[in-house]
């Protein structure tokens, strides 16, 4: 299915947990964060905490050890291989760091399934992690009230919608949890799927007014229910395509699945 992006979220999306709080919490640096978190913002936070890790005396390779261990529910890994297998063109954007999911993806032998990872800047630098904003903050601010200075998702996925935007009926499949994945999903189309994980801040906040949501919804709860729901959605697109190659090439007004489509706005379960 070359016509489908589907863009995953990274924490709580792809791996169980968040990655940030994965390698501060098991190196045992959990209170020094909880104390500084509400004197900076998130990413530069991650950064001091990889100088204080330095300084302590951890190094790079024990934080790619405990990345290494990160939870990982066990249909996650094939749900994503098979999607890649199916042609789909599968990206990541994420608020973690290029580092910390390059480690991760390429340890589950699944980082060549992805044509793209939108994050922030991670990289080893005198035998410290940096941790760079996504967004140059030296650069006008990017005017989203509903992100974070160093990222809007948004705008990262307007700017998909425009390199492809020329390609024949590209159709998104966005999956997410956190509040920073409500943007991107009021920035789908109509013919787009939105895949908010269930009682998880995206989901709470798209609960509360659907119909600001152009895409369709559907909900997940764990990685068997996202395997599930995500290879349904495919195949309910490439059922799509074909009806509509079908009636084009035979000039018949086939059935709409737009019956089923204009069910009133809410949450789609599949079952
Ligand atoms: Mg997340
Ligand atoms: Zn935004």
């Amino acid at each position: 299915m070359a016509n489908i992006v589907v863009v995953f979220d990274f924490d709580k999306t792809i791996v169980e947990c968040d990655s940030d709080n994965w390698v501060v919490d098991e190196l045992g640096f959990t209170d020094l964060f909880n104390e500084l978190v509400p004197t900076m913002p998130w990413n530069n936070l991650m950064d001091r905490m990889m100088m204080e890790l330095n300084s302590n005396g951890k190094t790079i390779e024990d934080i790619v050890q405990v990345l290494k261990r990160i939870p990982i529910h066990p249909r996650i890994i094939p749900s994503i291989k098979a999607a890649y297998t199916l042609g789909c063109d599968l990206r990541i954007v994420s608020d973690a760091n290029t580092f910390f999911i390059e480690t991760i993806l390429k340890h589950f032998g699944i980082r060549e399934c992805f044509s793209e990872i939108n994050t922030n800047p991670g990289y080893v630098d005198e035998g410290r992690l940096r941790i760079l904003p996504y967004h140059d903050l030296n650069k006008p601010p990017h005017k989203c009230n509903l992100c974070p200075p160093n990222m809007c998702k948004g705008l990262i996925i307007n700017r998909i919608q425009e390199s492809i935007s020329c390609e024949e009926n590209k159709r998104f499949i966005y999956l997410g949890d956190g509040s920073g994945d409500y943007c991107p999903s009021l920035r789908l189309k109509e013919k787009d799927f939105v895949m908010p994980r269930k009682n998880f801040p995206v989901w709470d906040l798209i609960c509360k007014d659907p119909s600001l949501v152009k895409a369709k919804i559907y909900e997940w709860s764990d990685g068997e229910d996202q395997e599930r729901v995500l290879h349904q959605l495919i195949n309910k697109i490439s059922m799509e395509e074909t009806a509509e190659f079908i009636s084009t090439e035979f000039k018949l007004q086939t059935p709409s699945f737009s019956t089923h489509e204009a069910m009133p706005k809410a949450l789609r379960v599949l079952h």
